[in-house]
């Protein structure tokens, strides 16, 4: 994890550009490969970037990338998932294998690369991918130097936001980050408008959820004073368990109305379905796990709708 000083250097090393403000079909339609109607530009929504965010692994950050984005996609919303984990387990869990990943995030972050030359489409209509790979744990190493390092993200994200003919206008960018509060979850938190945190329903929930708090207070001070916390999504729900329920209840004492009202179930559909490289909506769509994630969508859309009104 980057210490507060020196997220606070990377404030201070700010360089002006860098830092300039940027910034319902139905369901059968995810499998459907027909070419897509662009949406009018002159009327283009804007882009939002939520970064899915916690520093611990195996929370179901990854899995929220993939099937939320799904589900954005299938009610309508253009989505770009940007894989942000040298793991890239997003980038294959969509079904694009290494040699497909032509230039990847690292490329972007190194500035070898543009994101729209990173950006491969997947097998699901309106849901693009900028895909990963293991080059990305060196990045720290390569730019930590760097005085621009932590808006490396937010400034190839932002021509996104401008409308180019005939390439896909994206109304949501998801950022997968990795399990650390390293430079490149920072990376995220700096070009995000909003944070998702995924939480297993499991007995050390919210050990750690106070220090992702408090770094996102810091990015907000120093890096990024509009970011918010979007929301917290409980995941892994076990209705067998009796820990589960009091999890949630926990967390939803804890957070407030920041937690979804929409829980994910533990769903074996949903852990079978990367091993296919599909998200869980093409693999089964009327399993538990993905009738959840098109849930978590509507109402993600719904309080996008309050926040940007708020
Ligand atoms: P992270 O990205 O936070 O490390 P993942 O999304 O990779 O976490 O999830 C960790 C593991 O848990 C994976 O094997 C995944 O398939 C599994 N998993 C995630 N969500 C569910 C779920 N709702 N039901 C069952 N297994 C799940
Ligand atoms: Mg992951």
């Amino acid at each position: 994890m980057l210490s507060e000083p020196e997220i606070a250097m990377n404030a201070a090393a700010v360089n002006e550009d860098v830092l300039s403000p940027e910034q319902a079909s139905p369901m059968a339609t995810v499998l459907s490969s027909e070419p897509e109607p662009q949406p009018d530009l002159a009327h283009a929504k804007p882009c939002r970037v939520l970064a899915i965010a916690n520093q611990k692994g195996g929370v179901g950050k990854t899995t929220t990338a993939i099937n939320l984005g799904t589900a954005l996609a299938a009610i309508g919303e253009h989505v770009l998932v940007i894989d942000l984990d040298p793991q890239g387990n997003a980038s294959t869990g969509l079904g694009i294998d290494r040699r497909s990943r032509r230039h990847s995030t690292y490329d972007v972050l190194i500035g070898e690369a543009t994101l729209r030359d990173a950006i491969v489409a997947t097998a699901v209509p309106r849901l693009h991918l900028a895909p990963s790979t293991l080059d990305l744990s060196g990045l720290e190493l390569e730019i930590g130097q760097a005085r621009d390092r932590a808006f490396r993200l937010r400034s190839a994200v932002a021509p996104l936001g401008k409308a180019e003919p005939g390439g896909p206008q994206f109304t949501y960018v998801l950022v997968d980050c990795p399990p650390s509060l390293n430079l490149l979850t920072v990376n995220a938190m700096a070009a995000a408008n909003a944070i998702l945190v995924p939480l297993q329903c499991e007995f050390f929930a919210l050990e750690g959820l106070s220090q992702l708090l408090k770094t996102v207070e810091t990015v907000r001070q120093q890096l990024n004073p509009d970011l918010v916390i979007h929301g917290v999504v409980l995941t892994m729900y076990d209705a067998r368990n009796n820990l589960s329920a009091q999890v949630v209840a926990d967390v939803r004492q804890f957070m407030g109305r920041k937690v979804y009202d929409t829980v994910i179930p533990r769903n074996v559909r949903v852990s079978e379905a990367p091993s296919y490289g599909k998200p869980v909506l093409v693999y089964d769509l009327k399993c538990s796990g993905s009738e959840a994630y098109l849930r978590l969508a509507t109402e993600i859309i719904q309080r996008e709708k309050e926040l940007c009104v708020g």
